[in-house]
């Protein structure tokens, strides 16, 4: 033994010891990690466990897993996401989820999966699984912008703004979204009284990146004389809608027949008595309703949809994230010229 092991005085000891000592770092850390990795996977199947299936929809759990489908697959379940067949595609998910083991392989089937699970309404499952992809890609800024907005659809606004911060830091510009997210936040706030709330919100139309037009509608909603007073006459046509619904008794004639197109607009709606109809507002349709009138057709109403200027899609009612694509700030408001319903009332007598 003397002579296979180097004597302690000889500086080959030093340097074997050093060995050892490399070799029981480096096989003690492979064990952790693979333990780890083992927990990791563990969790993540425990986790998913508890969105088990319907089974009755889809019999994808009999079909043998093999690699070459994941492609189809996650096409077919973005297919009848699109169809809003939720369900199946909940199932075809969570069937890749359970035989893919590497994260990073199936972290955009998870993603598909959280987006499934906030356009099915299950937003409690959506939030868990956008925490989970966060959890092991804390980068992930889709996870983060999803997250954010599952957090908003919640009502929980300090946790929505909480993901602004790390969007921040991944180099997002964030300012529209915080607004929207602060504003959301302020009109759902049960401890302002009203002209508290009032006073917040003409506030925040000084600041540069703020929502005019939800600001507005709420402003119309609670104070009829701050909104008339801060209608900005370059937006008009952003709140068109808005001007044109109010009823008779909420409009204010001072400020409306001191400003040309407020004026042409409840011209055209026949609010305003007046021989002039010379009045032009530059909003095509409610020029076009003046000129039938002075043509002598009094029977043109306005209807309104409302388009998203990023994803195309139009809607019947208004929104403040598009309810396709969750784009906030993209609404557009698009009028049509119709005829007037005759309001025909029928006597019960
Ligand atoms: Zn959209």
């Amino acid at each position: 033994m003397d002579n296979i092991l180097p004597a302690y005085d000889d500086p080959l000891f030093s340097i074997l010891i050093i060995i050892i000592l490399i070799i029981i770092v480096s096989l003690s850390s492979l064990i952790v990690g693979n333990y780890k990795e083992k927990k990791k996977k563990s969790s993540l199947k425990k986790f998913l466990g508890g969105f088990k299936k319907n089974n009755a929809v889809l019999n994808i759990e009999e079909i043998p897993f093999e690699k070459a489908l994941i492609k189809p697959l996650t096409l077919l379940a973005q297919a009848f996401k699109t169809q809003g067949e939720y369900q199946k595609s909940i199932n075809l998910n969570l069937y890749l989820i359970d035989n893919i083991s590497n994260f990073y392989e199936k972290e955009k089937i998870l993603e598909e999966l959280g987006e499934t699970y906030l356009k099915a309404g299950f937003l409690k499952r959506s939030k868990l699984i956008y925490l989970e992809i966060l959890n092991k890609h804390p980068r992930n800024k889709q996870a983060l912008y999803y997250l954010g907005i599952v957090y908003e659809l919640m009502h929980e606004f300090d946790k929505a703004l909480e993901i602004i911060t790390p969007l921040e830091i991944l180099g997002e510009k964030t300012e529209k979204l915080k607004a929207h997210i602060e504003l959301s936040k302020l009109l759902e706030e049960k401890s302002f009284s009203k002209s508290k709330k009032v006073d917040e919100l003409t506030k925040l139309l000084q600041e540069k990146n703020h929502p005019y037009r939800r600001i507005m509608k709420a402003l119309f909603a609670l104070d009829l004389n701050v909104a008339w007073q801060h209608i900005d006459y370059e937006k008009i046509d952003s709140i068109l809608d808005i001007l044109w619904f109010l009823p008779s008794l909420n409009l204010n004639f001072d400020i409306i027949s001191n400003n040309e197109t407020l004026s042409a607009i409840y011209l055209a709606k026949g609010e305003l008595e007046t021989k002039e109809l010379n009045k032009k507002s530059n909003i095509f349709s409610i020029d076009t309703i003046i000129s039938a009138k002075i043509g002598g057709k009094d029977n043109i109403d306005l209807l309104f949809n409302y388009g998203c200027g990023k994803c195309k899609h139009h809607f019947p009612i208004g929104f403040t994230r598009c309810p396709k694509c969750y784009t906030i700030d993209a609404i557009q408001i698009k009028e049509t010229l119709v005829q007037k319903k005759s309001q025909t009332s029928y006597s019960l007598l």
